[in-house]
């Protein structure tokens, strides 16, 4: 029974949950025992929080016994990334400089959860404050990835897109600075959602890069990324980058699955050299796939793109050395060398030196360099002009078709270890993400195979126009259901059982 809960999808858990067919401390005890089975294989949590968990779960059976109403997730257990504040449980961003902080409150996000009934297990591992692409700058050890576990998980969010893959968790909670949602959903064959910026508040998330910075959902079917989208998102007056609109209508776009007449453009500035070419392939077959659809697809041109990736390595830094001032020792967290022979000033150096990692410091010494008066214009400045370029991209592609695709990473899932050395190898990974974060706009990856060069998951990227998320769903839901038609199966159920 236990191995079945955990292969149900958010939708079925919460309706079984919903008609009484099982309970909601059941399925959370089924993914703790899942977690406890899997996860020192995995280590995609950094904490488990088992009688949070089992409290929150028996205060979903207890409204279900009174007959309350329950919210479309009640029930269901989440993975909340640990760069998300929750009241009283550890939040540590993979960082040693939080080591023992616990936060006084819980995000938007996380309140949001709780009072749809949502039950959360626990905290998943990432990059240092959010910094890379393979869960490698934890400072507590690497995410193994569920599909190969001597390969990476993808990251920042690598922790939230493994648990979700390996079956801990039918859902989990990333953010995506320049693609720790996508990237990690890519190589792990599950989908992971960047919403629009300011569809989601970042209240209580800790600031990686408050310009860029976008909370969202990490699934293993389209109408689960949906569901949980609708619970996360809307207007937040404790976040002044929150959009007081409503929310698109995800849920129902995911169910759609219709993409006739939709236009859809392939950026012609992904896709080149350095490209695996099995990624490639099954790019092809997804935009041949579209068509059959009933689809348009269309080349489009986005020529500033080419610049993304050093306008984001420029303003990301810049933001990241200015928001991670605040880890001063004083605060939050680790402290060093306070032994009252030593000025504040030397015990935050200290603290600051052992509390960071080293892609930490390379961030922060970059942005402070690239902010510092006299070259702020040359690099700083060249940067926003920049991103103001991709914004234009943007909104002219846009004004010919209705959702732009590429893959979402250049590669599949590398081997731990093999880029950890050579941060622009790291970088690359985020060539196809970075330039919706820059422009704010949302975007999706999906599975769309698998690679037929190392057998590991393709993801398949859509980006619509800021506030038009539930295009994403629409087009994200067809193809998943055309797949599934296909294989007879969705990718994810192909993974190895660990
Ligand atoms: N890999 C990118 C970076 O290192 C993305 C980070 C993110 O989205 N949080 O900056």
């Amino acid at each position: 029974m236990g191995t079945d809960l955990v292969r149900l999808s958010a939708a079925e858990t919460a309706a079984a949950v919903a008609a009484g067919e099982i309970s909601a401390v059941e399925t959370t005890q089924a993914h703790l025992d899942r977690i406890a089975a899997v996860d020192e294989r995995v280590h995609a949590f950094l904490h488990v929080d088992t009688d949070g968990a089992l409290a929150a779960a028996r205060a979903v059976d207890q409204r279900r016994a009174a007959g309350e109403p329950l919210g479309p997730l009640a029930g269901v257990p989440l993975a909340l990334k640990d760069i998300v504040t929750m009241k009283g449980v550890p939040t540590t961003c993979g960082s040693r400089i939080l080591e023992g902080w616990r936060p006084p409150y819980d995000a938007t996000v996380t309140r949001r959860l709780r009072e749809a009934g949502v039950v959360v297990l626990g905290k998943t591992n990432m990059d240092e404050f959010a910094m890379g692409s393979s869960t490698e700058h934890s400072a507590y050890g690497p995410t193994h990835n569920p599909w190969d576990l001597t390969r990476i998980p993808g990251g920042s969010g690598g922790g939230s897109a493994a648990a979700v893959a390996a079956f801990e968790a039918p859902l989990a909670i990333g953010t995506d600075t320049g693609g720790s949602i996508r990237q990690p959903a890519a190589v792990t064959g599950t989908v992971g959602v960047k919403p629009t910026y300011g569809g989601v508040s970042r209240f209580g998330l800790v600031a990686l890069a408050s310009s860029l910075d976008q909370a969202g959902p990490c699934a293993r079917t389209v109408l689960d990324a949906a569901l949980l989208h609708s619970v996360i998102a809307g207007h937040d007056p404790l976040d002044s980058t929150s959009i007081d609109a409503p929310v698109p209508d995800v849920v129902a776009a995911a169910r759609t699955r219709e993409v006739r007449g939709m236009r859809i453009g392939v950026v012609k500035q992904f896709g080149g050299e350095g490209y695996q070419p099995g990624v490639l392939q099954r790019f092809r077959e997804a935009g041949a796939l579209l068509e059959e659809l009933g689809a348009e697809v269309v080349e489009v041109d986005c020529p500033h793109f080419d610049y993304a990736l050093p306008a984001y390595y420029l303003i990301l830094p810049s933001e990241c050395s200015s928001n991670l001032a605040r880890f001063d020792g004083m605060r939050y967290g680790l402290r060093v060398g306070d032994d009252g022979t030593r000025s504040a000033e030397e015990v935050m150096a200290l603290t600051r030196e052992a509390g960071f990692g080293a892609e930490t410091k390379r961030r922060i010494i970059i942005g402070t360099y690239a902010l510092s008066s006299g070259y702020y214009d040359a690099y700083y400045g060249q940067a926003q002009k920049v991103r103001t370029l991709i914004a234009r991209d943007f909104a002219a592609a846009f004004a010919q078709v209705d959702v732009l695709m590429s893959p979402t990473t250049p590669t599949t899932a590398f081997p731990l270890g093999e880029r950890v050395d050579d941060p622009m190898a790291m970088y690359l990974a985020d060539l196809c993400t970075i330039p919706s974060n820059l422009a704010g706009n949302a975007s999706m990856s999906v599975p769309c195979g698998l690679s037929p060069d190392d057998g590991l998951p393709v993801g398949l990227q859509f980006i619509a126009p800021p506030m038009a998320d539930d295009r994403l769903y629409r087009v994200g839901g067809a193809v998943e259901a055309a797949y599934a038609e296909r294989w007879g199966h969705l990718l994810i159920d192909e993974a190895p059982e660990l």
